[in-house]
């Protein structure tokens, strides 16, 4: 059977057209360069005409440097969505050796909408524990608003941002939205239960997930296909490989949609 050539498939739409019919929304990007490694786009012009070509309506980044240079602050984030009104959106950088610029970013949440999604935490890199003491100012405020974190998360134990770590967290701020970037990757045990055992604010973000063979099958039927959100880590991976993975997926064109774009409407509604 070639599943990919059914008529009126989403898979179909993709080979023809090179993207869905519908919005795809990236949950989970960065932008600027990085020592690690070369990008070959990596600037918001370059990003914004890839993101075009792959059929992607919105990506939400938090700034490399935003993350990890302080004099970098995330008001020129938002300076470069606005250069990019349609497209670009960012999550608020959370470094917790800096703890009086998380406050006074935060206090700037509302005069950045409707740029402004959440907030984004690194905790394995900036080697602060998810569950420290640091993070509670900012923890505190996605939870009072009802707003999404993204975790960079990973499994095995130690790792800052781990399976019981998580799970600790989303049990303490049980109003605040958790995207699980990576999905915890590797710890699938931890995953399934930082999402059953949450309030039910918590998703499996799918950055490095959708290279993996079947693991995409696997979490729909461990989870559902409602606590999925794609993500690329844009521009560490490609959207084309991103949505690839998805669409090439043995699921429904019902859970392809809901990863790809409605269970982030549902999240944060159509206009945003
Ligand atoms: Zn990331």
């Amino acid at each position: 059977m070639s599943f990919w050539s059914e008529k009126g498939s989403i898979a179909e739409q993709c080979w023809k057209n090179g993207h869905p019919d519908f919005p795809v929304y990236d949950m989970h990007g960065h932008m600027g360069g990085h020592y690690a490694i070369y990008f070959n786009r990596c600037e918001p012009a370059a990003v914004v005409e890839h993101m075009k070509r792959a059929g992607v309506k919105h990506l939400v980044f938090s700034h490399h440097y935003a993350l990890w240079e302080p004099t970098f602050r995330n008001e020129r984030v938002y300076e470069m969505c606005r250069e990019f009104p349609e497209h670009l959106r960012f999550y608020v950088a959370i470094n917790p050796h800096y703890p009086e610029h998380i406050k006074e970013d935060l206090a700037q949440f509302d005069r950045w909408q409707p740029y402004v999604v959440g907030i984004k935490m690194l905790a394995g890199y900036h080697q602060v524990n998810v569950t420290d003491k640091k993070y509670e100012y900012a923890l505190s405020f996605a939870n009072e608003r009802g707003i999404p974190v993204l975790n960079h998360t990973w499994g095995g134990r130690g790792h800052y941002n781990d399976g019981p770590s998580m799970l600790q967290i989303v049990q303490k701020y049980p109003n605040a939205i958790f995207f699980h970037g990576h999905s915890i990757f590797g710890d699938y045990e931890y995953a399934e239960k930082v999402v059953k055992e949450s309030s039910g604010k918590s998703y499996l973000e799918l950055t490095a997930v959708c290279g993996e063979n079947e693991m995409i099958e696997r979490f729909c039927s461990l989870v559902g296909s409602e606590k999925l959100l794609y993500g690329t880590d844009m521009p560490w991976f490609d959207e084309f490989q991103g949505i690839g993975g998805i669409v090439a997926a043995k699921i429904s064109d019902t859970d392809k949609r809901n990863i790809l774009c409605d269970n982030v409407e549902r999240i944060l509604g159509k206009e945003w």
